[in-house]
Protein backbone atom coordinates (compact mmCIF):
# COMPACT_ATOMS: atom_id res chain seq x y z
CA UNK A 1 0.00 0.00 0.00
CA UNK A 2 1.30 3.85 -1.15
CA UNK A 3 1.83 6.08 2.22
CA UNK A 4 -1.46 6.94 3.34
CA UNK A 5 -0.92 10.94 3.52
CA UNK A 6 -3.35 13.09 6.04
CA UNK A 7 -5.54 14.79 3.03
CA UNK A 8 -4.79 14.24 0.01
CA UNK A 9 -5.29 16.73 -2.98
CA UNK A 10 -7.39 14.84 -5.60
CA UNK A 11 -8.28 16.26 -8.86
CA UNK A 12 -11.58 15.73 -10.94
CA UNK A 13 -9.75 15.43 -14.46
CA UNK A 14 -11.72 18.69 -15.64
CA UNK A 15 -8.89 20.79 -14.09
CA UNK A 16 -6.66 20.44 -16.76
CA UNK A 17 -9.03 21.49 -19.46
CA UNK A 18 -9.70 25.04 -17.34
CA UNK A 19 -5.57 26.11 -17.30
CA UNK A 20 -5.25 24.70 -20.27
CA UNK A 21 -7.92 27.60 -21.88
CA UNK A 22 -6.18 30.29 -19.92
CA UNK A 23 -3.13 29.53 -21.82
CA UNK A 24 -4.98 29.06 -25.06
CA UNK A 25 -6.23 32.68 -24.33
CA UNK A 26 -3.14 34.20 -22.92
CA UNK A 27 -5.13 34.35 -19.27
CA UNK A 28 -1.57 33.83 -17.21
CA UNK A 29 -1.75 36.30 -14.65
CA UNK A 30 -3.68 37.39 -11.79
CA UNK A 31 -7.01 38.25 -13.21
CA UNK A 32 -9.62 36.71 -15.70
CA UNK A 33 -12.09 34.50 -16.97
CA UNK A 34 -11.33 31.80 -14.74
CA UNK A 35 -10.81 33.71 -11.70
CA UNK A 36 -14.61 35.76 -12.48
CA UNK A 37 -15.68 31.70 -12.95
CA UNK A 38 -14.19 30.25 -9.80
CA UNK A 39 -15.56 33.42 -7.70
CA UNK A 40 -19.15 32.99 -9.40
CA UNK A 41 -18.54 28.84 -8.67
CA UNK A 42 -18.10 29.89 -4.63
CA UNK A 43 -20.82 32.60 -4.61
CA UNK A 44 -23.52 29.71 -5.89
CA UNK A 45 -22.42 27.49 -2.89
CA UNK A 46 -21.86 29.50 -0.46
CA UNK A 47 -25.23 30.81 -1.46
CA UNK A 48 -26.99 27.70 -2.36
CA UNK A 49 -30.59 27.14 -0.82
CA UNK A 50 -29.91 24.69 1.94
CA UNK A 51 -27.64 27.49 3.03
CA UNK A 52 -30.02 30.05 3.64
CA UNK A 53 -32.01 29.20 7.04
CA UNK A 54 -33.84 32.25 7.64
CA UNK A 55 -34.04 31.32 11.64
CA UNK A 56 -30.65 32.40 11.97
CA UNK A 57 -30.26 35.71 12.90
CA UNK A 58 -26.66 37.04 11.29
CA UNK A 59 -24.77 40.02 11.60
CA UNK A 60 -25.53 40.95 7.74
CA UNK A 61 -29.47 39.60 8.34
CA UNK A 62 -30.84 37.48 5.89
CA UNK A 63 -29.39 40.15 2.83
CA UNK A 64 -27.15 37.52 1.12
CA UNK A 65 -26.20 36.93 -1.77
CA UNK A 66 -23.02 37.13 -0.24
CA UNK A 67 -19.79 37.88 -3.23
CA UNK A 68 -16.91 36.65 -2.32
CA UNK A 69 -12.79 36.92 -3.46
CA UNK A 70 -10.77 34.70 -5.03
CA UNK A 71 -7.18 35.28 -3.26
CA UNK A 72 -3.42 33.92 -3.21
CA UNK A 73 -3.77 32.06 -0.23
CA UNK A 74 -6.39 31.77 3.29
CA UNK A 75 -3.92 33.70 5.03
CA UNK A 76 -4.20 36.44 2.93
CA UNK A 77 -7.58 36.71 3.14
CA UNK A 78 -7.06 36.84 6.86
CA UNK A 79 -5.27 39.61 6.42
CA UNK A 80 -7.36 41.47 4.25
CA UNK A 81 -10.49 40.95 6.53
CA UNK A 82 -8.85 42.74 9.11
CA UNK A 83 -7.49 45.59 7.03
CA UNK A 84 -11.01 45.87 6.08
CA UNK A 85 -12.12 45.78 9.97
CA UNK A 86 -9.55 48.86 10.40
CA UNK A 87 -7.10 47.08 12.31
CA UNK A 88 -4.06 48.88 12.92
CA UNK A 89 -0.89 49.33 15.16
CA UNK A 90 -1.74 48.55 18.44
CA UNK A 91 -5.55 47.30 18.57
CA UNK A 92 -6.54 43.80 19.62
CA UNK A 93 -8.33 40.89 17.67
CA UNK A 94 -9.64 38.13 19.74
CA UNK A 95 -8.04 34.48 18.28
CA UNK A 96 -9.51 31.41 19.00
CA UNK A 97 -6.32 29.85 20.48
CA UNK A 98 -6.99 26.73 19.50
CA UNK A 99 -5.67 26.61 16.04
CA UNK A 100 -3.14 26.76 13.10
CA UNK A 101 -0.75 30.08 13.35
CA UNK A 102 -2.42 31.61 9.73
CA UNK A 103 -5.38 32.18 12.04
CA UNK A 104 -3.30 34.40 14.33
CA UNK A 105 -0.08 35.54 12.58
CA UNK A 106 -1.88 38.14 10.00
CA UNK A 107 -3.03 39.82 13.11
CA UNK A 108 1.10 40.32 13.78
CA UNK A 109 1.49 41.30 10.66
CA UNK A 110 -0.39 44.45 11.30
CA UNK A 111 1.43 45.63 14.28
CA UNK A 112 -2.06 44.59 16.20
CA UNK A 113 -2.30 42.22 19.21
CA UNK A 114 -3.71 38.78 19.18
CA UNK A 115 -5.89 37.88 22.59
CA UNK A 116 -6.05 33.99 22.77
CA UNK A 117 -9.34 32.67 23.81
CA UNK A 118 -9.74 29.31 24.83
CA UNK A 119 -12.20 26.27 23.67
CA UNK A 120 -15.20 24.67 24.80
CA UNK A 121 -15.58 21.10 25.03
CA UNK A 122 -18.36 20.45 22.61
CA UNK A 123 -17.05 21.77 19.18
CA UNK A 124 -13.45 22.15 20.63
CA UNK A 125 -13.63 25.77 19.01
CA UNK A 126 -13.56 29.12 20.63
CA UNK A 127 -15.93 28.83 24.23
CA UNK A 128 -18.77 31.92 24.00
CA UNK A 129 -19.02 32.07 27.49
CA UNK A 130 -14.62 32.90 27.75
CA UNK A 131 -15.59 35.22 24.68
CA UNK A 132 -17.40 37.51 26.81
CA UNK A 133 -15.17 37.30 29.78
CA UNK A 134 -12.61 38.07 27.33
CA UNK A 135 -14.02 41.50 25.93
CA UNK A 136 -14.87 42.43 29.36
CA UNK A 137 -11.77 42.39 30.53
CA UNK A 138 -9.50 44.14 27.86
CA UNK A 139 -12.28 46.78 27.97
CA UNK A 140 -11.66 47.01 31.62
CA UNK A 141 -7.71 46.80 31.06
CA UNK A 142 -6.72 48.98 28.07
CA UNK A 143 -10.12 51.20 27.89
CA UNK A 144 -11.00 50.06 24.29
CA UNK A 145 -13.29 47.12 22.48
CA UNK A 146 -11.01 44.48 20.79
CA UNK A 147 -11.80 45.48 16.90
CA UNK A 148 -12.55 41.90 15.68
CA UNK A 149 -13.43 38.18 16.39
CA UNK A 150 -12.26 34.97 14.56
CA UNK A 151 -13.51 32.14 15.58
CA UNK A 152 -12.26 28.77 13.78
CA UNK A 153 -14.03 25.71 12.39
CA UNK A 154 -10.88 23.40 13.99
CA UNK A 155 -11.19 19.72 11.77
CA UNK A 156 -14.03 21.59 10.26
CA UNK A 157 -16.38 21.28 12.92
CA UNK A 158 -18.76 24.56 13.14
CA UNK A 159 -18.21 26.93 16.18
CA UNK A 160 -21.47 27.84 18.53
CA UNK A 161 -21.79 30.46 15.60
CA UNK A 162 -24.85 31.62 17.93
CA UNK A 163 -23.61 32.51 20.85
CA UNK A 164 -20.85 33.77 19.07
CA UNK A 165 -22.57 36.18 17.31
CA UNK A 166 -24.60 37.23 20.04
CA UNK A 167 -21.90 37.98 22.05
CA UNK A 168 -20.24 40.03 18.97
CA UNK A 169 -23.47 42.25 18.67
CA UNK A 170 -23.98 42.98 22.24
CA UNK A 171 -20.55 44.50 21.62
CA UNK A 172 -20.60 45.41 17.87
CA UNK A 173 -17.54 43.38 17.30
CA UNK A 174 -16.76 42.31 13.73
CA UNK A 175 -16.63 38.61 13.57
CA UNK A 176 -14.41 37.53 10.86
CA UNK A 177 -14.79 33.57 10.46
CA UNK A 178 -11.94 31.26 9.70
CA UNK A 179 -13.69 28.28 8.17
CA UNK A 180 -10.39 27.80 6.01
CA UNK A 181 -10.65 23.96 7.49
CA UNK A 182 -14.45 23.83 7.30
CA UNK A 183 -15.19 24.83 3.93
CA UNK A 184 -19.16 23.03 3.32
CA UNK A 185 -19.18 22.77 6.74
CA UNK A 186 -22.61 23.84 8.20
CA UNK A 187 -24.52 25.03 11.00
CA UNK A 188 -28.43 24.80 10.88
CA UNK A 189 -28.04 24.22 6.88
CA UNK A 190 -25.83 27.29 6.31
CA UNK A 191 -22.41 26.92 5.18
CA UNK A 192 -19.71 28.11 7.60
CA UNK A 193 -18.21 31.59 6.64
CA UNK A 194 -21.83 33.33 6.20
CA UNK A 195 -22.80 34.14 9.05
CA UNK A 196 -19.62 36.98 10.20
CA UNK A 197 -18.79 40.09 8.64
CA UNK A 198 -16.34 37.86 6.74
CA UNK A 199 -15.46 34.41 5.83
CA UNK A 200 -12.15 32.55 5.30
CA UNK A 201 -11.73 29.93 3.37
CA UNK A 202 -8.47 27.85 2.11
CA UNK A 203 -7.21 25.91 -1.18
CA UNK A 204 -3.94 24.97 0.35
CA UNK A 205 -3.09 21.66 -1.12
CA UNK A 206 -4.57 20.05 1.72
CA UNK A 207 -7.46 20.96 2.34
CA UNK A 208 -11.10 20.06 1.43
CA UNK A 209 -10.63 20.98 -2.19
CA UNK A 210 -7.17 22.56 -3.94
CA UNK A 211 -5.95 25.10 -6.05
CA UNK A 212 -2.43 24.18 -5.50
CA UNK A 213 -2.32 27.28 -3.06
CA UNK A 214 -5.08 29.71 -2.77
CA UNK A 215 -7.79 31.18 -0.44
CA UNK A 216 -11.31 33.27 -0.79
CA UNK A 217 -13.20 36.19 1.64
CA UNK A 218 -16.69 35.63 1.66
CA UNK A 219 -18.00 39.31 2.27
CA UNK A 220 -21.30 40.85 2.83
CA UNK A 221 -22.38 42.30 -0.58
CA UNK A 222 -20.47 43.47 -3.63
CA UNK A 223 -19.55 46.89 -2.02
CA UNK A 224 -17.43 45.15 0.34
CA UNK A 225 -16.22 42.82 -2.29
CA UNK A 226 -14.71 46.12 -4.25
CA UNK A 227 -13.36 47.18 -0.96
CA UNK A 228 -10.88 43.78 -0.73
CA UNK A 229 -10.24 43.46 -4.41
CA UNK A 230 -8.75 47.42 -3.93
CA UNK A 231 -6.29 46.33 -1.02
CA UNK A 232 -6.04 43.05 -2.76
CA UNK A 233 -4.36 44.17 -5.68
CA UNK A 234 -2.20 47.11 -4.35
CA UNK A 235 -4.82 49.80 -3.44
CA UNK A 236 -4.49 51.40 -6.41
CA UNK A 237 -6.23 54.98 -6.87
CA UNK A 238 -8.57 56.05 -10.30
CA UNK A 239 -5.62 57.66 -12.02
CA UNK A 240 -3.61 57.73 -15.48
CA UNK A 241 -0.37 56.69 -13.55
CA UNK A 242 0.15 54.92 -9.85
CA UNK A 243 -1.36 57.08 -7.60
CA UNK A 244 -1.05 55.18 -3.97
CA UNK A 245 -3.14 56.69 -0.99
CA UNK A 246 -3.50 53.06 1.14
CA UNK A 247 -1.05 50.37 1.83
CA UNK A 248 -1.93 47.91 -0.51
CA UNK A 249 -0.87 44.17 -1.00
CA UNK A 250 -0.51 41.18 -3.73
CA UNK A 251 -3.16 39.01 -2.93
CA UNK A 252 -5.00 38.48 -5.97
CA UNK A 253 -5.43 34.42 -7.06
CA UNK A 254 -4.03 33.67 -10.23
CA UNK A 255 -6.22 32.62 -13.51
CA UNK A 256 -3.81 29.25 -14.02
CA UNK A 257 -4.66 28.55 -9.80
CA UNK A 258 -8.60 28.89 -10.04
CA UNK A 259 -8.24 26.97 -13.07
CA UNK A 260 -7.73 24.07 -10.81
CA UNK A 261 -10.25 25.47 -8.59
CA UNK A 262 -13.11 25.69 -11.04
CA UNK A 263 -11.79 21.89 -11.54
CA UNK A 264 -11.99 21.27 -8.24
CA UNK A 265 -15.44 22.64 -7.50
CA UNK A 266 -17.34 20.29 -9.67
CA UNK A 267 -16.36 17.33 -6.88
CA UNK A 268 -16.25 19.32 -4.13
CA UNK A 269 -20.02 17.55 -2.85
CA UNK A 270 -18.28 14.40 -3.73
CA UNK A 271 -15.20 15.31 -1.57
CA UNK A 272 -17.50 16.59 1.68
CA UNK A 273 -19.58 13.37 1.83
CA UNK A 274 -16.55 11.44 1.12
CA UNK A 275 -14.80 12.72 4.54
CA UNK A 276 -18.18 12.11 6.46
CA UNK A 277 -18.49 8.61 5.18
CA UNK A 278 -14.61 8.13 6.14
CA UNK A 279 -15.42 9.93 9.73
CA UNK A 280 -18.57 7.54 10.19
CA UNK A 281 -16.42 4.23 9.45
CA UNK A 282 -13.80 5.17 12.51
CA UNK A 283 -16.76 5.27 14.62
CA UNK A 284 -18.01 2.42 13.97
CA UNK A 285 -14.49 0.46 13.80
CA UNK A 286 -13.07 1.81 16.85
CA UNK A 287 -16.24 2.04 18.78
CA UNK A 288 -15.06 -0.74 21.05
CA UNK A 289 -11.42 -0.05 21.80
CA UNK A 290 -11.07 1.54 25.01
CA UNK A 291 -9.31 4.31 25.87
CA UNK A 292 -9.59 5.72 22.09
CA UNK A 293 -13.04 8.24 21.45
CA UNK A 294 -13.47 9.69 18.25
CA UNK A 295 -14.48 12.99 18.14
CA UNK A 296 -17.91 13.84 16.99
CA UNK A 297 -20.57 16.48 16.10
CA UNK A 298 -21.89 17.72 19.54
CA UNK A 299 -25.51 17.12 17.48
CA UNK A 300 -27.20 17.72 14.24
CA UNK A 301 -26.71 21.55 14.02
CA UNK A 302 -23.07 20.72 14.10
CA UNK A 303 -22.53 19.48 10.66
CA UNK A 304 -19.18 18.83 9.88
CA UNK A 305 -17.30 18.20 6.67
CA UNK A 306 -14.84 16.26 8.79
CA UNK A 307 -11.73 17.50 6.90
CA UNK A 308 -9.69 16.28 9.61
CA UNK A 309 -10.82 12.76 11.72
CA UNK A 310 -9.90 13.30 15.45
CA UNK A 311 -9.47 11.10 18.15
CA UNK A 312 -8.33 11.50 21.85
CA UNK A 313 -6.56 8.86 24.04
CA UNK A 314 -7.18 8.10 27.63
CA UNK A 315 -4.07 8.98 29.31
CA UNK A 316 -4.18 5.07 30.97
CA UNK A 317 -4.06 3.60 27.28
CA UNK A 318 -0.59 1.87 26.70
CA UNK A 319 0.72 2.24 23.60
CA UNK A 320 3.59 0.16 22.81
CA UNK A 321 7.27 2.05 22.88
CA UNK A 322 5.71 4.72 24.69
CA UNK A 323 8.84 4.43 27.33
CA UNK A 324 10.96 5.14 24.36
CA UNK A 325 9.11 8.46 22.89
CA UNK A 326 10.90 12.16 22.59
CA UNK A 327 14.19 10.72 22.91
CA UNK A 328 16.03 12.25 20.04
CA UNK A 329 14.79 15.20 18.10
CA UNK A 330 12.72 14.49 15.03
CA UNK A 331 13.90 15.26 11.47
CA UNK A 332 11.04 15.92 9.69
CA UNK A 333 8.46 18.53 10.76
CA UNK A 334 4.63 18.42 10.13
CA UNK A 335 2.81 19.19 7.00
CA UNK A 336 5.12 18.19 4.67
CA UNK A 337 7.68 20.89 5.46
CA UNK A 338 10.80 18.65 5.43
CA UNK A 339 13.76 20.91 4.70
CA UNK A 340 12.01 23.70 5.29
CA UNK A 341 12.14 23.96 9.14
CA UNK A 342 14.42 25.15 11.94
CA UNK A 343 15.88 21.61 13.15
CA UNK A 344 14.78 21.42 16.51
CA UNK A 345 16.91 21.89 19.23
CA UNK A 346 15.82 20.06 22.18
CA UNK A 347 13.55 16.78 22.38
CA UNK A 348 11.23 18.36 24.34
CA UNK A 349 8.78 21.42 24.73
CA UNK A 350 7.11 22.73 27.81
CA UNK A 351 3.96 21.57 26.43
CA UNK A 352 3.86 18.45 24.21
CA UNK A 353 1.73 15.19 23.40
CA UNK A 354 1.50 12.54 25.49
CA UNK A 355 4.00 9.84 25.55
CA UNK A 356 0.97 7.26 24.02
CA UNK A 357 0.04 9.69 21.72
CA UNK A 358 3.31 10.46 20.19
CA UNK A 359 3.86 6.27 20.56
CA UNK A 360 0.98 5.76 18.04
CA UNK A 361 2.09 8.53 15.75
CA UNK A 362 5.12 6.83 15.64
CA UNK A 363 3.85 3.29 15.24
CA UNK A 364 1.71 4.18 12.19
CA UNK A 365 4.15 6.45 10.82
CA UNK A 366 5.99 3.05 10.53
CA UNK A 367 3.27 1.71 8.68
CA UNK A 368 3.45 4.24 6.22
CA UNK A 369 0.19 5.93 7.37
CA UNK A 370 0.44 9.64 8.32
CA UNK A 371 -0.91 10.63 11.30
CA UNK A 372 -0.31 13.98 13.60
CA UNK A 373 -1.09 15.72 16.91
CA UNK A 374 -3.59 18.21 17.02
CA UNK A 375 -2.81 21.85 16.66
CA UNK A 376 -0.54 22.93 19.42
CA UNK A 377 -2.51 26.15 21.21
CA UNK A 378 -1.46 29.05 20.39
CA UNK A 379 -1.27 30.69 24.00
CA UNK A 380 1.29 28.30 24.61
CA UNK A 381 3.48 28.82 21.83
CA UNK A 382 6.56 30.60 22.59
CA UNK A 383 6.49 33.40 19.98
CA UNK A 384 2.91 34.10 21.50
CA UNK A 385 3.95 33.50 25.16
CA UNK A 386 3.12 37.56 26.18
CA UNK A 387 -0.21 38.14 24.41
CA UNK A 388 -3.34 38.03 26.64
CA UNK A 389 -5.10 34.75 26.75
CA UNK A 390 -8.48 33.55 28.72
CA UNK A 391 -8.07 30.28 29.09
CA UNK A 392 -10.01 27.15 30.68
CA UNK A 393 -7.30 24.42 30.41
CA UNK A 394 -9.41 22.54 27.60
CA UNK A 395 -7.38 23.34 24.18
CA UNK A 396 -4.24 22.05 26.24
CA UNK A 397 -5.73 18.72 27.30
CA UNK A 398 -7.13 18.31 23.50
CA UNK A 399 -3.45 18.94 22.35
CA UNK A 400 -2.19 16.39 25.03
CA UNK A 401 -4.20 13.61 24.35
CA UNK A 402 -5.65 14.26 20.74
CA UNK A 403 -4.06 12.67 17.25
CA UNK A 404 -5.68 13.80 13.50
CA UNK A 405 -6.52 10.33 11.56
CA UNK A 406 -6.12 10.39 7.48
CA UNK A 407 -9.28 11.64 5.61
CA UNK A 408 -9.12 12.48 2.16
CA UNK A 409 -10.29 11.32 -1.07
CA UNK A 410 -7.54 8.38 -1.06
CA UNK A 411 -8.32 7.34 1.86
CA UNK A 412 -11.06 4.28 1.37
CA UNK A 413 -13.10 1.74 2.88
CA UNK A 414 -9.83 -0.59 2.69
CA UNK A 415 -7.24 2.18 4.19
CA UNK A 416 -9.72 2.94 7.25
CA UNK A 417 -9.62 -0.70 8.31
CA UNK A 418 -6.00 -0.91 7.91
CA UNK A 419 -5.28 2.55 9.77
CA UNK A 420 -7.06 0.72 12.35
CA UNK A 421 -6.20 -2.37 12.69
CA UNK A 422 -2.71 -0.60 13.18
CA UNK A 423 -3.68 1.56 15.62
CA UNK A 424 -5.31 -1.80 17.74
CA UNK A 425 -2.20 -3.70 17.12
CA UNK A 426 -0.35 -0.83 19.02
CA UNK A 427 -2.04 -1.11 21.75
CA UNK A 428 -0.14 -3.26 24.97
C1 LIG B 1 -4.91 26.42 6.33
C2 LIG B 1 -5.43 27.39 7.31
C3 LIG B 1 -5.38 28.77 7.10
C4 LIG B 1 -4.61 29.44 6.00
O1 LIG B 1 -4.77 28.98 4.75
P1 LIG B 1 -3.58 29.02 3.66
O2 LIG B 1 -4.35 28.90 2.41
O3 LIG B 1 -2.71 27.85 3.96
O4 LIG B 1 -2.88 30.32 3.78
C5 LIG B 1 -5.99 29.60 8.02
N1 LIG B 1 -6.58 29.12 9.11
C6 LIG B 1 -6.63 27.80 9.37
C7 LIG B 1 -7.34 27.33 10.59
C8 LIG B 1 -6.05 26.89 8.49
O5 LIG B 1 -6.07 25.58 8.78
Amino acid sequence: MERIILCMPHLSGKEIDFVKEAFADNWVVPLGPNVDGFEKDLEKFVNSEKSLNPEIHTESELCPPKSVVALSAGTAAVHLALVACGVGPGDEVIVQSFTFCASAHPVSYLGAIPVFVDSEEETWNMDPLLLEKAIEDRILQTGKKPKAIIPVALYGMPYKIEEIMEVARKYNIPVIEDAAEGFGSRYKGRVLGTFGKYGVLSFNGNKMITTSGGGALICGSLKEKKEILFYATQAREGYPYYQHEKIGYNYRMSNICAGIGRGQMTILNEHIAHHKMVQQLYCELLRDVEGITMHISPGIDYDSNFWLCTALLNPDLKIKGQDRVYLSPVKEAVGGAAGLINPAGTTHTDCEPDPNVEALRVALDKANIESRPLWKPMHVQPVYKNNPAYVNGVSVDLFRKGICLPAGPFVGKDEVKYIVETIKSSIC
